[in-house]
């Protein structure tokens, strides 16, 4: 591929670029230095046909578009300026240092997203980074995003994944790569808060209104500011008990990275629970466990907290009263947040109606889980099964008490037990992301050898339904170190 000159443009991909027209001082314009000998190493069709996008022609271009080689129609490249709590310390100014907006995209039958690069080079956010992305972490990703996708949880999407053709300096040389990602915006609470300490109300104001017509048209009155916040509480009690019923986890919940829509963003360090324990840490830099699977309900409380803080002085003129209103909407996150999840634990355990023992009986069995360090994913599937079993059943089966309570309450109900086996099966996923597997495909895929990494796609983007691969897929991982992730690398 040759280097063409950035006028050049793209037709497969129309732009536009609300956030650049109406938030003026909150990004920088870019110009994408271009990768000649870039190659396409993974595009994601079902999501292009759900842009409304012409796929096979896309296809043909992305390559060029993610290297930067040529602008899709309309693009107007920025890099976002944000700032953020990283491990709870506040960093006045982070911004897209490796990660560029190329635009947004339209959907014929309405919806607005952004086309995102990462990797695409360095930015005057960039600070000491190189502002690159190498492949594994890209196709990682690509596979994570995609199974938290299907798994019906709202998520950032990867569109293409595009070798450089460069290598990038890491702890060895690695191959340079960019994706593009489609979100339903990148907004996050890190924006408000670049703009909250610096004191620019008017910014803010103008953050509110946007947010509130890009995601909350139907939440603007009375208090536009108040009215976001309680939105914003909302999408974020419904997105943590999302990722807590699958037993993800973030693993880097810093404000930047937590955002306004409520979508899943910034796929670093993160990775699905086994065993299940509320302490679980992937990541290496997590040393205290901040962000530990358990802590994630806490620290978006947290989060939201401090998002509140930025829009002060937009709930009210009077400051006690600000903190009064604002305080008694980040009240509700917690029941709000447990209506979900209590919501997402009776469909896992094939409980049809809600009672007031729940809590307990969820608690009960978790405590179980983690006493004898069942595999989380697997253990509600095992449930299920042996829903099947008990019709053949001559002796009372010898469950663990918690187990004995569920099974009695379940069977109680008017349905068969094959019918609420199969409702079980139909929200507890079978295919996971599994690490070992993830990094399998990975050291597979820096090799060449594809075949891993589209083995593993495709099982988590039909997570329910048995398909016929080997146990290694539904094994969890065997090994007596734990299992690392990184950021940023
Ligand atoms: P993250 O933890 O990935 O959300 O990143 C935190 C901040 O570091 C963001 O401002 C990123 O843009 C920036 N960053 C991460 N990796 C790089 C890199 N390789 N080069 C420049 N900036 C980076
Ligand atoms: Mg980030």
């Amino acid at each position: 591929m040759t280097h063409v000159p950035s006028t050049s443009r793209a037709a497969s991909l129309s732009l536009e670029n609300t956030y650049a027209d109406r938030l003026d001082g909150a990004y920088a314009e870019m110009d994408l230095a271009g990768a000649p000998d870039a190659k396409l190493v993974a595009f994601n069709e079902p999501l292009a046909a759900a842009l409304g996008l012409d796929a096979p022609a896309l296809e043909k271009e992305i390559a060029d578009i993610v290297a930067g080689n040529v602008l899709a129609m309309g693009s107007r490249p920025i890099a976002m300026a944000y700032a953020g709590h990283q491990f709870g310390h506040l960093s006045p100014l982070l911004g897209d240092g490796r990660a560029v907006l190329l635009g947004e995209v339209v959907k014929p039958q309405g919806g607005r997203f952004d086309i995102h690069l990462k990797g695409s080079g360095r930015t005057p956010f960039s600070r000491g980074g190189d502002g690159r992305a190498t492949l594994g972490p890209i196709l990682r990703e690509y596979l994570v995003s995609e199974a938290m996708f299907h798994l019906g949880i709202p998520t950032s999407r990867v569109l293409a994944c595009v070798t450089t053709g460069d290598s990038v300096a890491r702890e060895t040389s690695l191959p340079g790569a960019v994706l593009a990602r489609v979100a339903a915006s990148h907004l996050r609470v890190g924006t408000f808060v670049l703009f909250a300490h610096r004191g620019e109300d008017e910014m803010v104001r103008r953050l509110v209104e946007f947010s509130l017509d890009r995601h909350y048209p139907g939440a603007r009155s009375p208090n536009p500011a108040l009215a976001l916040l309680d939105a914003v509480i909302g999408a974020q009690a419904e997105l943590i008990a999302d990722w807590m019923r699958v037993g993800f986890v973030h693993g880097v919940m810093n404000t930047d990275n937590f955002t306004i829509s409520g979508e899943t963003i910034d796929y670093g360090p993160c990775a699905f629970m086994e065993a299940y324990d509320p302490q679980t840490v992937f990541s290496s830099i997590d040393r205290g466990g901040r962000y530990a699977y358990g802590n994630q309900p806490g620290i978006a409380m947290w989060n939201l907290a401090r998002f509140a803080e930025t829009l002060l002085p937009l709930i009210d003129e009077h400051e006690g009263r600000a903190v009064e209103k604002a305080t008694a909407c980040l009240e509700t996150f917690r029941a709000r947040y447990e209506e979900a999840f209590e919501r997402a634990m009776r469909a896992k355990l094939g409980l049809a109606e809600a009672r007031p023992e729940d809590i307990a009986l969820i608690t009960n069995l978790l405590t179980h889980a983690h006493s004898e360090r069942l595999d989380f994913t697997n253990f509600f599937r095992e449930l299920a099964e042996s829903l099947r079993a008990e019709s053949l059943r001559s002796e009372p089966s010898d469950d663990a008490p918690p187990v004995a309570a569920w099974r009695a309450r379940v069977l109680a109900q008017d349905r068969s037990p094959a019918a609420i086996a199969d409702a079980m099966d139909a929200v507890n996923p079978l295919y996971i992301a599994r690490n070992a597997k993830v990094e399998e495909a990975l050291a597979a895929a820096h090799d060449g050898d594809l075949g891993p990494f589209d083995t593993l796609l495709s099982l988590v983007r039909a997570p329910y339904a048995k398909q016929d691969v080997d146990a290694s897929y539904t094994s969890p991982r065997e090994s007596n170190v734990p299992y690392k992730t990184f950021c940023g690398t």
